[in-house]
């Protein structure tokens, strides 16, 4: 299990005490309140708090439109209306604050996302746990051929197996040297914010991270992704899971117009436009370059 005693001891608490409240409660949120999902093999992600729901996007949306907004029927029309003209503000009134166990290499991927409150536990006042992200075979993988920025296909056999037996070597010998630094029997001890620089980037770290929806909807859009990493894109995925149930309008229009929308240039356009009137149309009389014309078959299926 991936949290601390303390920390389920914690949660078991703030779940059998549950609050009578005035603010806003998304049932399927509740839920997932203090659960901890697993991801990865050490990892996790945890709803600590959230603020708002649906019916928020709609509320402020009908103060900056006021009587604008009468002839729009339903809340569901209208947050479908927001998303798909890029009203973000309405979706900026939710929040909702995670607790991510997180490899360090995820990290650093994930703290480019400037939008949002981030608290990390402190590798200079705390000692690491002797965690690491060891990929399940299925995961391990080769260098794509096509993409320097991919993986390929799955290592097999002993190449696998010699692979899988650096990565847990290294960690384990990485961490036993951390210790061994730290350790104050019969030395002064090496300082922990110096010990920690031996470790690798697959040690696992741990942070509170709050974001509004609207920049969620963005990380998402661009971490639940095929083109993201999978070590990330499960973290992305899971908190998919969240926010559907969260706030299921706002989603649903996410999904439709971000998640499985394909945004075409006016190259493109132009190609559609003379294909639908009959005309057959190649990539070296598009306009497009290879790749842009390879995007563009790929996102007809
Ligand atoms: C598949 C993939 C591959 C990537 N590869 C690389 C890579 O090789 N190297 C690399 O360095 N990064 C890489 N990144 C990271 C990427 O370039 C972004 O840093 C990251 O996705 C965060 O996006 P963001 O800046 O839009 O998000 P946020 O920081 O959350 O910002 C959201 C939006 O706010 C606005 N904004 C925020 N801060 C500022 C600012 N200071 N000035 C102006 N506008 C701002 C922008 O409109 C921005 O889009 C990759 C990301 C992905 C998804």
């Amino acid at each position: 299990m991936p949290l601390t005693e303390e920390q389920q001891a914690a949660i078991a608490e703030a779940r059998a005490n549950p609050q009578p409240t005035l603010r806003a409660v998304a049932p399927g949120m509740e839920a997932w309140m203090h659960a901890a999902i697993p991801v990865l093999d050490h990892g996790l992600i945890r709803v600590v708090d959230y603020m708002g729901d649906d019916r928020a996007i709609t509320q402020a949306a009908r103060v900056s439109y006021g009587a604008g907004t009468k002839h729009v029927s339903s809340d569901e029309g209208l947050i479908r209306y927001l998303m798909r003209h890029w009203h973000s503000t309405p979706f900026e009134m939710c929040e909702i604050k995670l607790h991510v166990k997180l490899p360090v290499f995820v990290a650093r991927q994930w703290i480019r996302h400037r939008t949002a409150n981030v608290n990390e536990y402190s590798a200079r006042y705390s000692i690491l746990d002797r965690e690491f992200y060891i990929p399940a075979p299925e995961h391990l993988a080769a260098q794509s051929a096509v993409n320097n920025q991919g993986r390929g296909e799955t290592l097999q056999g002993e190449e696998a197996a010699r692979v899988l037996e650096i990565l847990k070597g290294d960690s384990t010998r990485a961490y036993d040297n951390y210790e061994a630094m730290l350790s104050q029997d019969g030395q002064a001890g090496l300082a922990r914010e110096l010990a920690r620089m031996n470790l690798p980037a697959n040690v696992y770290t741990q942070w509170y991270w709050k974001v509004d929806l609207h920049n969620l909807f963005h990380f998402l859009r661009l971490r639940a992704d095929p083109h993201a990493q999978y070590e990330i894109r499960v973290y992305a995925d899971a908190i998919c899971e969240v926010v559907k149930d969260w706030v299921p309008m706002a989603y649903g229009a996410f999904e439709d117009y971000r998640l499985d929308a394909v945004q075409f240039s006016g190259k493109a356009m132009a190609v559609l436009r003379r294909r639908l009137a009959g005309e057959v149309v190649t990539q070296e009389d598009s306009g497009m370059s290879k790749g842009e014309w390879r995007e563009f078959e790929g996102a007809l299926g």
